[in-house]
């Protein structure tokens, strides 16, 4: 594996199958009354945080943790970063004291791409603005994978905001690199221009209508409508967009039982999903949850104890 982990471009298929295999290995320990490994023993990583987060901040926390890791939180919020400091100094502040690993997530695409330039320790993209979030992909995937099996040839289909959505350019680089069918769906607003041209290139096909791709999904993923990154309107109304491009009770029905609902979450329970489908048996939202801890145990695992280590 590359030394950070900034793109799922950083990943060949290999890398991909070694981290799921290791964070299969890391599973069981969730499990365990005693969740520790000695693996990163007296390694420290810093969490740092400019944007909110619950699941993925905490989920690389109880990641380092479970590897006896130092791990500890800096978010914007109460740093020197709200007194006007900026990134670079920030970092280079922070890797001055000697961390191994630096997660962090930023406004601003890129920006865990500049930092892997200034600083020594291992960079992992937690979220850079509309950019990517590997580590999310990978979880996915991983998920999808326990649920449904190999994902080659499987169909996926993308369904959301996809114009804010790091999380979907991360899934369409790992989905496709595994081999799965993908269809990306959004309404024409909120479909990234230009996306035509990388459709073609990278072979994933996309859709403004919600009804003619569900029927032959084998997997679904629901795609949150980031309010905070929309500067005008880009439906006329919550309801509307519900009835549009929401998995509402009626589109539930049209589902297999056994096709996985994915939400990388928070969840705008209501809007882009409904509660019977965000409930349902077939709902993988917490199964994400739990593998996203394995996953970036295995992530952590192999950026900082290295190839030969064995876990
Ligand atoms: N939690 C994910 C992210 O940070 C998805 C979302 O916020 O909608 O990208």
């Amino acid at each position: 594996m590359k030394k950070h982990l900034l793109s799922i471009d950083d990943l060949s298929v290999d890398d991909v199958e070694t981290l799921f295999a290791t964070a299969a290995e890391m599973h069981d320990v969730q499990h365990r009354q005693v969740k520790k490994l000695p693996a990163l023993r007296g390694r420290t990583i810093i969490n740092l945080f400019f944007e909110d987060s619950t699941r993925t901040r905490s989920s690389f926390e109880i990641a380092g943790k479970w590897l006896s890791a130092d791990t500890i939180n800096i978010a914007a919020k109460g740093s020197s970063a709200s007194k006007g400091e900026s990134l670079r100094d920030t970092v280079l502040t922070i890797a001055a004291m000697g961390v191994d690993a630096l997660v962090m997530r930023h406004p601003a695409s890129g920006a865990a791409l500049q930092v892997s330039q200034w600083v020594d320790a291992a960079v992992v993209n937690a979220g850079d603005g509309t950019h990517e979030h590997p580590s999310q992909a990978l979880l996915d995937a991983y998920t999808l994978q326990r649920r449904i099996g190999p994902l080659e040839g499987r169909h996926v289909a993308i369904i959301g905001d996809l114009t804010h959505s790091r999380v979907f350019r991360s899934n369409v680089l790992l989905l496709t690199k595994l081999g799965a069918r993908v269809t990306v769906v959004a309404p024409p607003t909120l479909m990234p221009s230009g996306i035509a041209a990388w459709a073609a290139e990278a072979g994933f096909a996309t859709s403004y209508d919600v009804d003619a791709v569900l029927p032959d999904a084998d997997a679904v993923m629901m795609l949150r409508v980031q309010r905070e990154r929309m500067s005008g309107g880009y439906f006329p109304s919550a309801r509307e967009y519900t009835v549009g491009y929401g998995l509402t009770r009626d589109r539930l029905g049209v589902l297999g039982p056994d096709v996985p609902i994915c939400h990388p979450g928070p969840m705008n329970r209501g809007l882009e999903i409904a509660a019977d489908a965000a409930d349902a048996a077939q709902s993988a939202v917490l199964e994400q949850v739990s593998a996203g801890v394995a996953v970036r145990m295995a992530i952590l695992y192999h950026l900082l104890a290295g190839e030969e280590a064995q876990p």
